[in-house]
């Protein structure tokens, strides 16, 4: 059976690596047909929260990453939260104790420091020596009369090739050598990550192993505990780094960096998704759009690269547009309403013609934005009638000759139009190049200047009567003043 699992730990805002990590493992259990768990990794009591464990699983369901077994909607092995499970691996730790597998060791903070920096200075790679490996029970005695308290280290056995079978990455070898006896257990007796990850995917029955490259320096020490403990390993799989476009790793000097600042600034769950699949696995074709759908029926861990990823905004926008295209106006102007908000733009509450009104000037901005965050900016010309024009050719465009005679013609020609819409303001354009035999463009470019400040923008036809007469007519003065 197939059963992997996705394994957070809620120590901050939940990383858009993290969520490539959920969708890859969702993608595999919906391809081939088996089971994801989803556990929480809160072993660092000290930077762990239940605020950050909500966020975590409000962003999966955002996402549309839905999860069969764990946390919420329990299962066969729960409990799916680690500090719920210390009874368990306390269990492991005996018998790793009783068969001298681990051993206790009384080493303080600053004896370990000093350690390190004794191996630095010769140059040495640092790591724990095994100074409290062989104690006699005086030392032991000793060490508890000055109130210490022990972790439990594993010992590594020296001498051996690990080897660490990767989907993504193919067969890996460490060497136990460079493995120093690593701690297990910690002195207030909390297990650590590598421990605790160990037992739970194998009481889990976790088949494949699938999360981010920078695990990978942590497995041969899984593997030595799966070994010592006579559990069957997994399968691995190691997907590759996200990196910035500087080709450093993916940090918040990049920009955004959580699932929430990318829900705040109006990206769509299916814009995201579909983006972070392309992020270290790429399909047999050069189809960059897929549904949820598509992306089952095309995912494999053969087709996930080696090579870092990296992450290219530009990416993410074009395909977020693709998305943003496609909402139908009602869901447009839903997402746009919170930053329509924000811009001071409306209050929430209008209703009747003034919400139609709001609706039409959304409805304008929808081809032109990549998030919904966007949107403000791209329909401010409705909400100030102040402006700057965009450069000094804008402004040159109302000094042609010309110019006076089309808006003189323009003032006559719209009052007299019934109703100020799309074809009755083109009709009145078709009338102004008729009167003034002049070509389009000399007409509609001092126009638009003459209302946006800009050269370039939404159709005319479509804006005035979104402006109304009085504005567009009040805008028109002001340029000729
Ligand atoms: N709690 C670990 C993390 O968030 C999980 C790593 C793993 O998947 O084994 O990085």
């Amino acid at each position: 059976e197939i059963r992997v699992r996705f394994a957070p730990s809620p120590t901050g805002p939940f990383h858009i690596g993290g969520a490539r990590s959920a969708l890859f493992n969702w993608l595999f259990a919906r391809k081939m047909g088996g089971k994801l768990v989803l556990r929480i990794e809160d072993t660092d009591l000290e930077r762990s929260s239940r605020e950050s464990e909500e966020n975590i699983k409000a962003a999966l369901k955002w996402l549309g990453l839905n999860w069969d077994e764990g946390i919420d909607v329990g299962g066969e092995y729960g409990p799916y939260r680690q500090t719920e499970r210390l009874e368990l691996y306390k269990k492991y730790t005996d018998q790793l104790l009783a068969e001298g597998k681990a051993y206790y060791c009384y080493c303080t903070d600053e004896e370990l420091e000093a350690e390190r920096q004794a191996l630095s200075a010769k140059g040495q790679m640092p790591r724990y020596m095994g100074k409290c490996r062989n104690l006699t029970s005086e030392q032991i005695e000793q060490y508890k009369a000055e109130g210490r308290k022990p972790t439990v280290r594993f010992r590594v056995p020296a001498d051996q090739q690990i080897l660490v079978r990767d989907m993504v990455r193919g067969d890996v070898v460490f060497d136990s050598n460079g493995i120093g006896d690593f701690v297990i257990v910690k002195s207030d007796g909390i297990p650590t990550y590598n421990y605790a990850v160990v037992i739970d995917d194998a009481l889990m029955k976790i088949s494949h192993v699938i999360r981010a490259e920078e695990h990978l320096s942590n497995t041969p020490r899984q593997c030595l505990i799966y070994d010592a403990l006579g559990f069957t390993q997994p399968t691995f799989g190691h997907i590759s780094l996200i990196l910035g476009k500087d080709r450093t790793k993916m940090s918040k000097r990049h920009g955004a960096t959580s699932v929430d600042q990318y829900r705040q600034l109006g990206y769509l769950p299916e814009g995201i998704d579909n983006f972070l699949a392309l992020l270290g696995w790429a399909p047999n074709s050069e189809q960059e759009i897929f549904s949820m759908e598509e992306l089952i029926q095309a995912f494999s861990m053969e087709h996930v690269a080696k090579n870092p990823a990296v992450f290219e905004i530009d990416k993410l926008n074009w395909i977020n547009q693709h998305y943003m295209r496609q909402l139908d106006e009602e869901a447009f102007f839903a997402a746009a309403k919170p930053h329509m908000v924000a811009a001071g733009y409306m209050t929430g509450d209008e209703c009747g013609e003034k919400l139609e009104w709001l609706k039409r000037v959304v409805a304008t901005a929808k081809e032109h934005v990549a998030f919904a965050a966007q949107i403000p900016e791209c329909v401010a010309m409705y909400f100030s009638d102040e402006f700057e024009f965009e450069n000094a050719e804008a402004a040159a465009v109302l000094q042609e000759e010309s110019v006076p005679t089309v808006m003189n013609m323009l003032f006559e020609e719209l009052p007299k139009l019934e109703v100020l819409d799309g074809p009755a303001v083109k009709a009145a354009f078709k009338a102004i190049q008729k009167a003034t035999k002049l070509g389009g463009k000399a007409v509609f470019m001092p126009i638009r200047v003459a209302l946006t400040g800009n050269q370039h923008g939404p159709e005319l036809a479509e804006m005035v009567p979104l402006l109304g007469l009085e504005r567009t007519e009040a805008r028109i003065r002001a340029s000729l003043a």
